[in-house]
């Protein structure tokens, strides 16, 4: 049999120290990978069964390049809060300090920002006493921050404090953003690890199964689709509209929608729908309060954006504006039903903030200091333009560039075919 095809995440060269964590622990790991998930019907684009790749797994190496008493760390955050954050920063800084032993940690503050010298916003140096308890919170010990910064400006931080390596904790735009960095070192020939660890509450990155905070956030919901139910059921044709996160994909909404199965329409980015007509929206909603005098529906932030306005322009870091679908549905309902002279009463929820904010669950906790740790462990070892994540339910390394689209719900899956079912929604509310 051919030697399995993993793929790795570059390298800074060669692993020369022996790894502190020698004694500690029993078995280290090299050139072990999980096979990429596919399914039968993806094996014609194969040539051959050898064909499959394999991504490299997470976890400490015997050898490893920095040698960890002159190793300084930095740690950023960028973007929008999720929960976990902070156990995050403290995975990352135990890890390093305990297990490593390295000579420093320093947090550089709000975002990519922080890493740019004419914002004044100085490192603050992270130890196990000033990050023990912080896990106990929600949001960033270490603050956040939109908007582009300059890759030369950047590095110039990073060696003014002789930092080693960079764990960047950020989304898609972060990840660009670690990308980018790392393409400028290499051009500049600074040998500064650069490995990311993917904050996304929408859980839409590719490859990776789940991301931190993405349990938490659907956890959150529950109550919330609770009381839009006990608030419609409690007056005539009582209608509770609850909008939650999902910009382009709707993994949240519909987790929730089958987590607390009184949600009676989904509606989510992938699958457009009209508002009006036969099949549109209203239609179906007026046909549900007829029958059972009450609704619960439930709208990604991204869904149904073209019945909107458009809605132009950018926010700092240079993403889309969305318009506000939840304002808009519930206006929207309020007037087809007063035409239809029709009572109702409808009750918006948007609970993104409090969400958002929020301390990490227990096993989104467990989830975030596997994910620091491993990090350590690659960045130690030298490897750089990565992120580490969970694939086939096993921490690998995914090379920064391999990601690519976003991962949003294909309204042929089974998953999606379930909150048709759960729901009674129609399939198709398209004219
Ligand atoms: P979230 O989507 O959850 O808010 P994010 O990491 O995508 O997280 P952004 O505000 O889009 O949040 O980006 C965070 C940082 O990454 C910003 O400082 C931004 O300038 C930088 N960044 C975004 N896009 C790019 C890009 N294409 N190239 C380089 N840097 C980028
Ligand atoms: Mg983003």
């Amino acid at each position: 049999m051919n030697d399995p095809k993993i793929i790795r995440p570059d390298s800074l060269g060669e692993c020369k120290y022996d790894s502190p964590l020698k004694g500690s622990i029993s078995r280290f790991y090299q050139n072990e990978g999980v096979a990429r998930a596919f399914r039968t019907k993806d094996l014609g684009a194969l040539e051959n069964i050898s064909d499959i790749e394999f991504f490299e797994l997470a976890g400490p190496r015997e050898k490893i390049f920095f040698n960890p008493e002159e190793t300084t760390v930095g740690i950023v955050t960028c973007g929008g809060l999720c929960p976990g954050l902070n156990d995050v920063i403290r995975a990352l800084t135990f890890c390093s300090l305990e297990s490593y032993g390295v000579k420093k940690v320093l947090g550089f503050q709000y975002g990519y920002e922080g890493l740019v010298a004419k914002y004044y916003h100085y490192p603050m140096e992270l130890n196990t006493e000033n990050t023990d308890e912080i896990h106990e919170k929600g949001g960033t010990i270490l603050k956040s921050s939109r908007g582009r910064q300059s890759d030369d400006d950047v590095i110039d931080t990073l060696v003014h404090y002789g930092v080693n390596i960079l764990f960047t904790i950020g989304g898609d735009g972060t990840q660009r953003g670690s990308r980018d960095i790392v393409n400028r070192l290499k051009e500049r020939n600074i040998p500064i690890a650069v490995v990311g660890i993917p904050k996304t509450i929408d859980n839409d990155i590719n490859v990776v199964q789940r991301s931190f905070g993405f349990e938490t956030a659907v956890e959150a919901t529950w109550d919330i689709i609770t009381n839009a139910h006990s608030e419609a059921k409690a007056y005539r044709n009582g209608v509770g509209l609850v909008k939650l996160m999902g910009r382009e994909s709707g993994w949240i909404a519909a987790s929730a929608t089958l987590a607390n199965s009184n949600v009676n329409f989904c509606l989510v980015p992938e699958v457009p729908f009209d508002l009006y007509g036969e099949n549109g929206f209203l239609t179906h909603l007026k046909h549900r309060l007829q029958r059972k005098q009450h609704a619960v529906v439930v709208v990604a932030e991204g869904a149904g954006q073209q019945l909107l306005e458009n809605v132009n322009g950018v926010d700092k870091s240079g993403n889309k504006k969305l318009g506000d679908i939840g304002v808009f549905m519930r206006d929207a309902i309020q007037e087809y039903f007063t035409q239809e002279k029709m009572e109702i009463n409808v009750k918006y929820f948007d609970p993104s903030y409090t969400i958002r904010a929020r301390r990490a669950n227990a096993n989104d906790s467990m989830y975030c200091l596997r994910l620091g740790s491993n990090a350590v462990h690659a960045a130690m070892a030298g490897m750089t333009n990565m992120i580490v994540g969970m694939h086939n339910d096993r921490l690998v390394h995914l090379p920064i560039p391999l990601i690519g689209e976003r991962k949003v719900i294909d309204p042929q899956s089974w998953f999606w075919q379930t909150v048709l079912q759960a729901t009674h929604q129609a399939g198709n509310m398209l004219n």
